[in-house]
């Protein structure tokens, strides 16, 4: 993997255009996964405990030869694979069962790295890459019992699946995510107007979007309108789909969307959400420019926060 300044120029969000072929109409043959793993070109990302393996300064996450790496193949207690790209297959390996030192060693690196911490560094493709391994072999670590009967369960399909090794039982396990909305709200204006919060445990003055889990049976509008009335008081009218994001954090899925405000007092829950306020674009514009944050770069918050900037009043 290289870093590079491109990144600007790729895909407004982190952990997103990820360009490998996931090969998912394949990955169920046995055969073919290991033919992939045996055939030149085939890498492997070892990580541990949710970690990548990194040398050198700015960190470059290690990324293996599989014919390089008998050590890590040997000892990882799963290896995924992710896909596809044009000089051959990519897995995951998990060595999170070893001590720190032990799997650094074995993947030859110097010491571990969150993948968030590669913000600023990778392009978003290649942090994606990395958000993906990190997420499937979190979701394979955690499935090793099954959650209808209790027994153990086996990985197939590339450690796409995890089925129970009980006959008796025999259920499939598959990944799953976990849909989140957040939320940039404006009022009807003029002057427009987006609403803010400052959450609990945020530094005061730190305000940001509004965010929360979907609920069951619920569908993605229900849930702003829903977060948004719990949180702030504050009714909402239309809700717009506008971006999504990936966020193996560890599986999540970022829905972000626009809301307009039917009535702009604030009411805050003063659990979640501490303070609450409606702040006019040459406000947030003057934070912006006086080295206030307007959210992590990595997440989508800062993107609905920018694109509404940026907007024509
Ligand atoms: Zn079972």
């Amino acid at each position: 993997m290289t870093s590079s300044n491109a990144r600007r120029r790729e895909p407004v969000l982190a952990y997103s255009g990820g360009v490998i072929d996931r090969a998912s109409n394949h990955r169920s043959d046995p055969g073919w996964v290991d033919a992939i793993l045996a055939a030149d070109g085939a890498r492997l990302i070892p990580m541990w405990r949710d970690q990548c393996i990194v040398s050198g300064e700015p960190a470059v996450p290690a990324m293996l030869a599989v014919t390089e790496a008998a050590a890590v193949l040997n000892t990882a207690a799963e290896t995924v694979f992710l896909g596809l790209d044009d000089d051959g297959g990519i897995f995951a390996a998990d060595l999170s069962p070893l001590r720190q030192s032990h799997a650094v060693e074995a993947a030859g690196g110097e010491r571990v790295l969150d993948v968030r911490g590669f913000v600023g560094v990778l392009r978003y493709p290649e942090a994606a890459l990395l958000g993906y391994a990190r997420g499937i072999l979190h979701w394979n670590r955690h499935h090793h019992y099954c959650g209808n009967c209790g027994s153990a369960t086996r990985s197939g399909h590339g450690g796409h699946l995890r089925a129970c090794q009980n006959d008796g039982c025999a259920r499939l396990h598959f990944p799953r995510v976990e849909p989140a909305v957040i939320m940039l709200v404006e009022n009807q204006g003029p002057p427009r107007k987006c609403l803010l919060a400052r959450h609990k445990g945020s530094a005061a003055g730190s305000y940001s979007t509004l965010a929360g889990f979907v609920d069951v049976s619920e569908s993605l509008e229900d849930a702003v309108r829903r977060e948004v009335a719990e949180e702030t008081g504050v009714p909402v009218g239309t809700v717009t789909y506008m971006a999504s994001q990936g966020w193996p954090f560890p599986s999540g899925l970022m829905i972000g969307f626009r809301a307009t405000a039917t009535a702009e007092t604030i009411s805050v829950d003063g659990e979640e959400v501490l303070e609450a306020r409606w702040f006019t674009r040459a406000e947030l514009a003057e934070r912006a420019a006086s080295g206030g944050s307007l959210g992590r770069e990595d997440s989508i918050d800062r993107y609905l926060l920018h694109s509404w900037l940026v907007e024509d009043s």
